[in-house]
């Protein structure tokens, strides 16, 4: 993929949270009618997966420390491993 000369949103890391928030900025994006393609671009320094996200061990607490904590889990859990933006 081409580098791009513009974007209108950069997310820096490549990582579960930097994915999920791609993911849902994409959805929130195409659920006001906006354009997503070519806005959202995500950077690494090194590959996607390639911290913390990539060795996780996938587990899922069942006391979470909060409920917007138990949201963001839950909304990471499910957003899968492909992302197209
Ligand atoms: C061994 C291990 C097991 C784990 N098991 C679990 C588990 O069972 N359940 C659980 O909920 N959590 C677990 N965790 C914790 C969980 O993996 C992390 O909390 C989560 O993956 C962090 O995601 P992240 O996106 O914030 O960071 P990361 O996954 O570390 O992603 C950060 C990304 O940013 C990139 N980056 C950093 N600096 C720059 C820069 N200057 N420029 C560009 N890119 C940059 C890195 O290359 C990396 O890809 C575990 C962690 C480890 C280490």
């Amino acid at each position: 993929m081409a580098f791009p000369d513009h974007a209108d949103f950069v997310i820096i890391g490549a990582g579960i949270h930097g994915l999920s928030t791609a993911w849902r900025l994409a959805e929130r994006l195409a659920a006001a009618g906006e354009q997503v393609e070519g806005r959202v671009v995500v950077l690494d320094k090194t590959g996607i997966a390639a911290g913390a996200s990539g060795v996780a061990c996938a587990r899922k607490s069942s006391t979470p420390a909060s409920a917007a904590m138990a949201a963001a889990v839950s909304s990471s859990a499910t957003s899968g491993a492909t992302i197209q933006v």
